[in-house]
This record gives structure tokens, C-alpha cells and sequence, in this order.
């Protein structure tokens, strides 16, 4: 599960009809492939995610999950098993650990939030606030890169197919640039789950440890390739 299709994927937005969203997209994503998508503001990145997680239908063409076209899959079901996390997650004021655990449906101790805390390299600034997993989250507290962190490892908790996200562009501080990378290896070298990973990328960093680079711009692919590949073209 986590292998992604889209099929000469058109979308216009009901009130703006004359200028298509996405024109003509095509791509595959396979399991366990971190793939980043990355263009200027207003260059359809946004609404191909909000495709996928069938906010929208598209105007033309397919969505292929695993092969089952993603209108005939149930809405639910399919939310279950991709995990998508925001520019700005919303954190509760609650202990990190129930933030990790929020909305999670299956059993889970401890351990597994301590497991998802690890992958999300969120482990190591948790454990340095005042009081550790006890501390109440202060949005001051934290970095936008920090907050995202918390959020992937709530996403990583209910064991996803398919994790899609919208990184931070606030707080383009140092330490999430570092750890972000840790996060998007981390994930990719869990052979046993084989996630698919897809990253609307602000960061160079990010860009680098993709296994496949997609440049979009007015709502279309520009470019595909791996990062070498799009320098060797430059
Ligand atoms: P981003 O570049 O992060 O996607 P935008 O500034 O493009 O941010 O969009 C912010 C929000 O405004 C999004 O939820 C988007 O759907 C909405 N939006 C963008 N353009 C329009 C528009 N022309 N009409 C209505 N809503 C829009
Ligand atoms: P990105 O995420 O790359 O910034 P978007 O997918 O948000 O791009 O936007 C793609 C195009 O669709 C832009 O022209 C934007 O203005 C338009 N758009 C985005 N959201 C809406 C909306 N809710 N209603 C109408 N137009 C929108």
C-alpha cells in the first residue's frame, strides 16, 4: 500500500473556472519513495494534495490508490491511512505526549508515542523542556519546525500508508532544517512499513533527500527528477 497515480489530472476550483488549478498532471509515486514537490505560490502545490486527500474531486482525469480509483474508495478509510500534516499544526494545550496521542483510534501505550516522538526527531527537544512530556505546550515554547515535528509524530502513531506534508516555511530555523532530513530518512529506511512520503518542500534540505524532485509552475510539471539530475539540467 502507498503506491500513488495520477492520471492527466485537470482541476479547476468552482469559482474560478477560466483558470485551471492543475492542468494535465501526471506522476507515480511508489511505496517507500520520499518524492518532494516544490514551485512558487499559487503553482497548484496546495490543491493537488487537497486531490489526494479528496477535498475535491477533479475535473478530468484519475487518481489511482494501489491501483482502485480514489473515488471508489471510502472517504474515511482513505484519511486513515494517509497522514497529512500542515504548514501550522494545531497543538492542544495538553501535555506533548496526549498531542501525540490525539485522535489516534488504536490501542497504543507509552512506547509506541515514544517510538513516533523518535521518528519525528522530536524526542530530543521534548526531553529538554521543563518537565519533559509533562511540560503543557506553549505555543512560545516551540519552533514551527518543532510544532510540525509533534504533528508527523501524531501522524506516524496511527501507522500510515501514506504521509503527506506541507512544510513549515515559518521558523526556517537551523535545527529543523537539520532534523527534518533525520525525520524524511528515518522513514525511508523503515523498510518493514514502506511509507510513501509526499513533501510540498520550502527547504534545500529537504529537496536533497528526496528520491525524486516534482517542479510545478501554473498548474504544471515542469520538471521531474532527482536532485542531480535537475542540477546536471540548470
Ligand atoms: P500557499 O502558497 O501556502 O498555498 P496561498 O496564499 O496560495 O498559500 O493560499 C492560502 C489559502 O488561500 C489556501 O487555503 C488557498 O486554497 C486559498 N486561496 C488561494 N488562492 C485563492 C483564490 N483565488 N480564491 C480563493 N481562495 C484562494
Ligand atoms: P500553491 O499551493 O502552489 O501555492 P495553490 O494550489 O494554493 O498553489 O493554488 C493554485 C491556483 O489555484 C492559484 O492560482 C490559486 O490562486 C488558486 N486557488 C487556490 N485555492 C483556491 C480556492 N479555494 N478558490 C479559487 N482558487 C484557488
Amino acid at each position: 500500500m502507498g503506491n500513488i497515480e495520477l492520471l492527466n489530472i485537470s482541476f479547476s476550483y468552482p469559482s474560478r473556472t477560466a483558470v485551471p488549478a492543475l492542468q494535465h498532471i501526471n506522476f507515480q509515486v511508489h511505496p517507500g519513495e520520499v518524492v518532494a514537490i516544490v514551485g512558487l505560490s499559487g503553482s497548484g502545490k496546495s490543491t493537488l494534495v487537497n486531490l489526494l486527500l479528496r477535498l475535491y474531486e477533479p475535473t478530468g482525469g484519475e487518481i489511482l490508490i494501489d491501483g482502485y480509483p480514489i473515488k471508489d474508495l471510502d472517504v474515511k478509510w482513505l484519511r486513515e491511512r494517509i497522514g497529512y500534516v500542515g504548514q501550522e499544526p494545531r497543538l492542544f494545550r495538553a501535555d506533548i505526549s496526549s498531542n501525540i496521542r490525539y485522535g489516534c483510534t488504536r490501542v497504543i501505550n507509552q512506547k509506541d508515542v515514544e517510538w513516533a516522538a523518535k521518528q519525528a526527531y522530536a524526542h530530543e527537544f521534548i526531553s529538554s523542556l521543563p518537565n519533559g512530556y509533562q511540560t503543557l505546550v506553549d505555543d512560545d515554547l516551540l519552533s514551527g519546525g518543532q510544532k510540525q515535528r509533534i504533528a508527523i509524530a501524531r501522524a506516524l502513531l496511527r501507522d500510515p500508508d501514506i504521509l503527506i506534508l506541507d512544510e513549515a516555511t515559518s521558523a526556517l530555523d537551523a535545527e529543523s532544517e537539520h532534523n527534518i532530513k533525520g525525520v524524511l530518512r528515518a522513514i525511508r529506511s523503515d523498510l518493514k512499513t514502506k511509507r510513501t512520503v509526499l513533501v510540498i518542500a520550502h527547504r534545500l534540505s529537504t529537496i536533497q533527500v528526496a528520491d525524486k524532485i516534482i517542479v510545478m509552475e501554473g498548474g504544471k510539471i515542469v520538471e521531474v527528477g532527482s536532485h542531480s539530475e535537475l542540477l546536471i539540467k540548470d
